[in-house]
């Protein structure tokens, strides 16, 4: 499949007319053809209008004929082949391996919302029959069900090319659930966008369903991401990146005449804590794997362990050591920008400088285009004094924190903004006091982690990649697994409606009906 530069607007490929996107290859900086036109107002106008007019009959779609939907962008986009690959490690910087493999993460995210479109429980069906001789008032027949919310507008991130980009979660949870998507391609792989893009948009023909099903926009500017979140035919965003970007659409949502849900998973820094015993038994062991998570990805992941807490002491040194020995033989990697190098350069340029905190190591020095790692330590006076501190650096970064004692591990703990991920390193000794700080750190993170790292989130049924502000927009959701489809449905309820006019879902004996509610008692499948 060649790569045009060309927007998907429905069935239609055609150029863009407003302004011009070069991809750029991450590791060498050298441009890449073809250029891409971003969207002029009027092709973001069709976009949306076809996204409206697809709607209505995309969202009755039977959710079987959804799964196949899925399953058949999966496989156009296994097909893509070696193309995507090559084309997404060039404008990504990111290894073969790694790309690969968020490939395999793509597509088992489709399937997985596939395998759940087919058993059909997002739906969580509740019917609460009509009781007309109870007293002192009879009761009305209440059936309800849940309906997807209407086109949603998709930002690719830049950090997943594929796995949270145009085929990424936020993509498959809204067709899923019955939503149109009109994704918003990320400027640093418009190549890899458009491929996928492809990729969606011939399913959509295989399966016949309504050609504003989906749609791909290129933006030379702002306006596009803009003018589609305060279209009035968009009825929900999804979005990945800065808590800048992230806060600036969701106002736009905001002061809409009909404000909007923006699900936008924004910045985290993901304390790491290093209890006593687990530090006495094994801190270099812990250091070490520490390192190679810091690093994973040259650090860009939003899961990156940015924080380290624990109390100082032999076993915290022993860990610095450690960490500090395996930075040192990491090499410089590439980084997905040239704007993402630069905010990370000024990042732990501005943890370089401070009066209050102190360098531990370095990684391997690298070329202009490369990130070299980078970690650093304080107390908790300096860093409960400075809030800029707490802020994320997007990249191999991480600042180790010493603590007199765990109340004032607690005391940082409670002073820190709600966070996507917590890791607790620890052993049998040390049960006690981590079930201290649980409360808080239920109350901070969406995930809480023990012995491990919180980057590579498993994609499953029980997986929250979310948490409270500003890891999130909003914390009662997730971003990846397949509890994401709640984000763009809701609920209605129909009230004594006659069995022809109710859903097929919701009719007595209904054959697509699977697990439901029965006076809220859980039913099985219906026969
Ligand atoms: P970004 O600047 O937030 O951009 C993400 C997407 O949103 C892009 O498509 C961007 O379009 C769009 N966008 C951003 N601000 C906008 C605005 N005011 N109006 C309309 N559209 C807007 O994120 P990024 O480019 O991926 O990386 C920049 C920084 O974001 C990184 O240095 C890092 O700090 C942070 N980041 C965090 C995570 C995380 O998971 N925590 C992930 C990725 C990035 P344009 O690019 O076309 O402007």
């Amino acid at each position: 499949m060649n790569i045009s530069g060309e927007l998907l607007i429905g069935r239609h490929a055609v150029r863009g007319g407003a302004g011009t996107i070069h991809a750029i290859d991450a590791s060498t900086g050298a441009t890449l053809e073809p250029p891409f036109g971003g969207a002029t107002p009027e092709q973001l106008d069709q976009a949306c209008a076809l996204a409206w007019q697809a709607f209505d009959t995309y969202r009755e779609t039977a959710p079987e004929r959804r799964a196949d939907f899925l399953e058949a962008i999966a496989a156009n986009i296994l097909a893509l082949g070696d193309a995507l690959i090559e084309r997404c490690v060039s404008e990504s910087g990111l290894p073969r391996a790694r790309i690969e493999g968020e490939r395999g993460r793509t597509v088992g995210q489709l399937r997985l919302f596939a395998g759940m479109l087919r058993q059909g429980d997002f739906l969580e069906l509740r019917v609460d029959p009509a009781q007309p001789e109870r007293k002192p008032l009879p009761r009305a027949d209440l059936r309800l069900r849940h309906i997807p919310l209407g086109p949603v507008a998709v930002f690719g991130a830049s950090n997943f090319p594929l796995a949270f980009s145009v085929a990424g979660g936020d993509t498959a949870s809204a067709l899923a659930a019955g939503c149109p998507v009109i994704v918003k391609a990320h400027p640093a792989h418009p190549g890899t966008s458009e491929l996928v893009g492809r990729a969606i948009r011939q399913a959509v023909q295989e399966l016949d369903l309504p050609e504003g099903t989906f749609s791909l926009l290129f933006d030379a500017g702002l306006a596009v991401g803009q003018g589609l979140v305060a279209d009035r035919r968009i009825k929900a965003v999804g979005f990945t990146g800065s808590r800048a970007g992230g806060m600036a659409l969701m106002a736009i949502a905001a002061a809409r005449p009909e404000p909007i849900p923006v699900f936008a998973e924004m910045s985290s820094i993901n304390p790491v804590l290093l209890f006593p015993q687990a530090l006495a038994n094994r801190a270099a062991a812990i250091g070490e794997a520490f390192a190679g998570s810091l690093t994973l990805g040259a650090g860009q992941f939003c899961t990156n362990p940015g924080l380290v807490l624990a109390v100082a002491g032999e076993g915290l040194d022993r860990f610095l050591e450690s960490a500090a020995a395996s930075l040192a033989r990491i090499g410089a990697q590439s980084m997905l920008t040239r704007g993402i190098l630069r905010a990370y350069c000024n990042g732990v340029g501005t943890l370089a400088q401070h009066p209050r905190v102190q360098a531990v190591a370095r990684g391997q020095a690298g070329n202009d285009m490369q990130g070299q790692a980078a970690l650093f330590c304080t107390d908790a006076d300096a860093f409960l004094a400075d809030e800029p501190l707490r802020h994320e650096v997007f990249g191999a970064s991480s600042l180790v924190v010493r603590c007199r004692d765990l109340a004032e591990i607690r005391r940082v703990v409670e002073s820190l903004e709600g966070q996507l991920t917590t890791a607790l390193h620890l052993d049998a000794g040390d049960h006690d006091a981590a079930r201290t700080l649980l409360p808080s750190l239920e109350r901070l993170a969406g995930r809480i982690l023990v012995n491990g790292f919180g980057t590579g989130v498993e994609v499953g049924h029980a997986m929250v990649h979310g948490g409270p502000w500003p890891a999130t927009s909003d914390g009662r959701s997730t971003s990846v697994g397949s509890l994401a489809i709640a984000r763009f449905v809701r609920p209605v309820s129909y009230q004594d409606m006659p069995a022809d006019l109710l859903p097929p879902s919701l009719r007595p004996d209904s054959p697509q009906r699977h697990t439901w509610r029965l006076d809220g008692k859980p039913q099985g499948q219906a026969d």
